[in-house]
């Protein structure tokens, strides 16, 4: 009676089924699935478990910037050039290409002048999926920049992180440009500018070390890894465990690094709050309330 006798123990499919992403995403912190469009009316947050999902940067300019107001980006043409002629596993320069066409971005920052409730602002905002996020002269030069404006136009600043550190492909130029930006920011504070900077996951290395730890003001997503060097690492350094919920924004918080943690759906409000606490004034053909 063969037949009645499975000749093979494993069924085996060819097909491997998978979620479409286009439609579903599972959130990696409760593993739920989150229809993509409830997950877009929701900035992007899980709806079970407020989990922060990274989002690109021109998404984050729209959940911050008034719509019905100017927006101006500044030095859109300041992009990477290769100086070293950098190779590791692939040439520096097509890496720069590949990632131009994935993001659809020039470099790994935006830099805008735009509006929030009235309120004139410039914005840097970071976006990861440009290699890393990582600051590379021209990232570095953008953001000088972006200073530099708001300092003549007597505008507020906020920039929004979300970077690996420096970009090694660059070596010590990329590494100046934590020097330059630190100098900017002491002269803008000089002059009463107002720098606040948000911290989103992951914010690392030499973004941490330069001007996202600046801020006259520190906001962090829930959940954001901020810090230096790699858990492992300072694990391996120090030979000790480290305590739970190392370099999490709510960690950072307890110890005094973060000033608030401020959901993405108050992030808005809170950045208009803390312009108008400062004495900055809506611009004169702002309509808002
Ligand atoms: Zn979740």
């Amino acid at each position: 009676m063969a037949w009645f006798r499975r000749s093979k123990q494993k069924i085996l499919s060819t097909e491997r089924r998978t979620v479409s992403e286009d439609l579903w995403r599972k959130c990696p912190s409760c593993s739920e699935y989150v229809y993509n469009r409830e997950l877009e009316n929701a900035q992007y947050v899980c709806p079970t478990c407020s989990h922060h999902f990274s989002i690109n940067c021109r998404k984050y300019l729209e959940l911050l910037l008034d719509s019905n107001g100017a927006t101006t980006e500044l030095n859109s043409n300041l992009k990477s050039v290769d100086p070293l002629g950098f190779v590791a596993l692939k040439k520096y320069s097509d890496q720069i290409i590949a990632a131009q066409e994935k993001t659809g971005l020039g470099e790994a920052v935006i830099t805008v002048t735009g509006t929030v409730d009235g309120y004139p602002i410039v914005l840097c905002v970071m976006d990861f999926a440009f290699i890393g996020g990582s600051m590379g002269s021209a990232v570095g030069e953008k953001i000088s920049r972006a200073i530099e404006y708001a300092r003549e136009h007597h505008f507020p600043l906020a920039i929004i992180s979300a970077s690996g550190g420096a970009r090694m492909q660059e070596g010590a130029l990329s590494l100046m440009q934590m020097a330059k930006l630190s100098a900017k920011l002491a002269v803008f504070a000089q002059e009463r500018g107002l720098f606040v900077s948000i911290l989103t996951d992951p914010t690392t290395g030499g973004v941490t070390a330069s001007f996202a730890m600046l801020g006259d003001v520190i906001l962090a997503e829930p959940g954001a890894l901020i810090g230096f060097a790699g858990a492992r690492v300072i694990k391996q350094t120090i030979g000790q465990d480290l305590p739970e919920g190392f370099q999490r924004a709510e960690f950072l918080l307890e110890k005094g690094f973060v000033d608030h943690i401020v959901h993405r759906k108050e992030m808005r409000s809170t950045l208009k709050h803390l312009i108008s606490f400062f004495g900055y004034e809506r611009s004169a053909d702002s309509h808002q309330q």
